[in-house]
């Protein structure tokens, strides 16, 4: 089990992006929405080194404007984001999850956010103002994956089970094993574009660490503000199927992510 276990861990390895998660001991643990960059916290701490010192995008949002509906400044003062409230529409609350893959070809516009991470077009102006407003208090964030295409996600995985059926397991028991690490190809909520995962410069491992930062606090503050939600709480493992996730935001639009919010819910919950 254990060269088997190396034997993954080097695919990752070779196929990572940012992320890195620690093999569970317990093969009946939930999975990880990003547990396809299962890497070791070394290599982690390589990947991330040397973000460049600017952020994409300092100027104001002026562009972030065509996608809100035309509505007049709100007197609400109480709010930091100057974006105009919007409903919440269906391509808001796309569901990825073990039981919900996304459409066969989804492949939402793309628009950078930091670093070469792409977002859904209409979310990347809203999460760049995020970060722009995080950094004018004090507060760095620092995107280390957004978007992750269907491809990607079925190399990895197919990888996986190449794997284990090197290592004798017969294709239906690799497929299953390998499900308990690695989202199947097409229910990975990063192909939505609408989720990215966020840590901060002197904090970039994803693990529970994150939320002893002073970006994890930011977050858990503003966030809803700007339409996102923490996608993975602690208290949800057994809804969501994947183990709680700190760094993981995904947007969802202003008013339902201040109702999920507000009322203690995950995204699952929201939309049954
Ligand atoms: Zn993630």
């Amino acid at each position: 089990m254990k060269k088997k276990i190396a034997g993954l861990i080097l695919i990752m390895l070779a196929l990572n992006a940012c992320s890195f998660r620690s093999i569970p001991q317990e093969q009946e643990l939930p999975t990880s929405s990003d547990s396809e960059f299962i890497v070791s916290q070394g290599e982690e701490k390589q990947e991330l080194q040397s973000p460049p010192e600017s952020e994409p995008e300092e100027a104001p949002f002026s562009s972030s404007q065509e996608n809100q509906p035309v509505q007049p400044p709100e007197a609400d003062s109480s709010s930091e984001t100057d974006l105009a409230p919007e409903t919440t529409e269906d391509w808001m609350l796309v569901l990825a999850n073990f039981e919900n893959p996304l459409p066969d070809g989804y492949e939402p516009e793309l628009k950078e956010v930091q670093n070469g991470y792409k977002m859904e077009e209409r979310v990347a102006d809203i999460m760049i103002e995020m970060i722009a407003d995080a950094k004018a208090d004090g507060v760095d964030l620092l995107v280390c994956s957004a978007y992750r295409p269907y491809s990607s996600q079925e190399r990895i995985f197919n990888n996986s089970v190449d794997a284990y059926m090197n290592g004798g397991k017969s294709y239906e028991q690799a497929v299953v094993e390998t499900a308990k690490l690695i989202a199947k190809p097409g229910t990975s909520e990063h192909q939505t574009g609408l989720a990215a995962d966020i840590v901060t410069p002197s904090y970039q491992n994803l693990d529970s660490g994150f939320e002893q930062t002073k970006a994890f606090q930011w977050l858990s503050e503003h966030a809803v503000e700007y339409g996102f939600i923490l996608r993975y709480p602690a208290d949800k493992v057994e809804i969501t199927k994947i183990d709680y996730e700190p760094w993981h935001y995904r947007y969802v639009g202003q008013q339902a992510a201040k109702a999920i919010k507000e009322q203690g819910l995950c995204l699952e919950e929201y939309l049954s």
